[in-house]
């Protein structure tokens, strides 16, 4: 798909949310969104970014413009297409800053051409769309090449990078040096670290807005006991293995199908340790139906090389480990597959070699779920190690991944305790009050600059 096309979401009120917010939280959110109504008055806030489904930029993007349309802000999603080549180029960009090559082309001069043409083909008609003093937020570097047009229409910009690394190496500077250019004439840049921000990002204009999730979406409402067993035992998840376990405990990790968020890694220390784990224990593997995703070029392949590593596993531990794949064509119901695999489960892995922030993170925890995850990104922020949740330091060590769960799996006290820490964290710091005063407070920032 090349072109524009705008995301319809239904406005969500905010007094849903406020529902689980103490009077103070309340209070204090009220005050900015009648300061951000005032300032947003006759403009319309933007959101620019390469996919409606899929991901963690979509899922945020579906809770933070609902809320906002619910305080009656005029705000847009807009989202770009590109050709496999563009987003070819993009995934390179993306492994680099997470610190890996991903593939062997280059970020030259023939990269820049093919994202650039993608982006000149579009830019007219996005820049068409939005007027002098509107917002706009442009997510990741599949957008980061319309700043430049966007500020010469006199738009404020904003570029909002959900990924990075903690220490930079080659590959994340082969990446920015690629991005500068492209993300200079923003006004401000949004990371959900400060580390991830290279050195020459004007720190005056540098903001950290961790992501946030919504406990009232399809992906985190409640489930009664029933509907969770009728979702997870549902016809036709299972791509490799047995149908799930009816009873057994299971250990999970649900990621899109990425070598950086490890499953082959996952699935590898389960085959070679699986002595070590109860007899019960099952593990599940669950990502997106590989078909319905346009800009995750790999994915296929990463599915591909999981299946293959599950035939050459041991019988033992083939009988005890489940590749699922959930459909993407109703992302409603998508949504309510991982919730429910993410309350079903006893615990919730995340062993990622890099990661942004990690929804598949916080997911769990709001659910009660303890984590195990690696000491990598954003994860280190929500989690504190022995907590609310358990960190690996080392997150290749798969030894290490299967000792903590084995641990954690012998102690359902120490599990519950994790769990409930977990879910206060996220109500504390994860919640979309927090983003929305966050963004509230830029906007009131970047229109006084004007
Ligand atoms: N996700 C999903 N279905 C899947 C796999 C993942 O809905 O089959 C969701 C997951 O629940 C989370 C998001 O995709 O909300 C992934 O976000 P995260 O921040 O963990 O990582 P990203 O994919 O953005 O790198």
């Amino acid at each position: 798909m090349t072109g524009v096309a705008e995301v319809s979401v239904e406005p969500v009120p905010l007094h849903r949310l406020e529902s689980l917010l103490t009077p103070e939280r309340v209070e204090r959110l009220e005050t900015y969104v009648a300061a951000a109504r005032e300032l947003l008055e006759g403009r319309v806030v933007w959101n620019v970014n390469s996919t409606a489904r899929g991901g963690g930029v979509a899922e945020m993007l579906r809770t933070l413009v609902a809320y906002a349309a619910g305080t009656g802000v005029d705000i847009r999603w807009l989202v770009v297409g590109g050709d496999p080549e563009f987003f070819a180029v993009t995934k390179r960009i993306h492994n680099r800053l997470h610190g890996v090559a991903g593939d062997a082309g280059r970020l030259d001069a023939a990269a820049r051409a093919t994202y650039d043409a993608t982006l000149a083909r579009q830019r007219e008609e996005v820049v068409a769309r939005v007027q002098p003093g509107d917002v706009v937020l442009l997510h990741d570097p599949q957008t980061a090449g319309l700043a430049r047009a966007l500020r010469e229409r006199g738009a404020l910009v904003v570029w909002r990078c959900h990924v990075g690394l903690d220490e930079h190496n080659e590959w994340t500077r082969e990446a920015w040096g690629f991005l500068r250019e492209l993300v200079e004439p923003a006004q401000a840049c949004v990371f959900s670290r400060e580390a991830f921000a290279p050195d020459w990002v004007d720190r005056r204009w540098l903001r950290v807005i961790p992501p946030s999730l919504d406990p009232f979406s399809p992906k985190n409402a409640d489930l009664r006991a029933e509907e969770v067993e009728a979702l997870v035992h549902r016809e036709g998840l299972v791509v490799e293995g047995a149908l799930l376990p009816t009873d057994g405990r299971v250990v999970l990790q649900v990621s899109r199908w990425d070598r950086l968020k490890d499953m082959g890694g996952v699935l590898a220390a389960f085959g070679e340790h699986i002595r070590e784990l109860p007899a019960d224990v099952h593990l599940v593997l669950a990502g997106p139906a590989t078909d319905g995703i346009a800009d995750d070029p790999g994915a296929a392949e990463v599915l591909a090389d999981c299946r293959d590593l599950w035939q050459a596993l041991p019988p033992r531990a083939r009988d005890r480990s489940h590749l699922v794949c959930v459909p993407m064509d109703d992302l409603d119901d998508n949504a309510r597959v991982v919730n429910a695999l993410q309350r079903w489960s006893t615990v919730v892995v995340q062993k990622s070699l890099a990661e942004g922030f990690g929804l598949t993170v916080t997911e769990p925890m709001w659910k009660g779920t303890p984590v195990v995850a690696s000491a990598v990104g954003g994860i280190r922020d929500q989690v504190e190690d022995g907590v609310s949740g358990v960190l690996l330091a080392d997150p290749r060590d798969g030894a290490a991944l299967v000792a903590a769960l084995a641990d954690l799996l012998a102690d359902a006290d120490r599990c519950r305790e994790m769990g409930g820490a977990a879910h206060l964290r996220v109500r504390d710091h994860y919640l979309a009050d927090r983003h929305l005063i966050q963004y509230a407070e830029l906007f009131a920032q970047l229109a006084g600059e004007v």
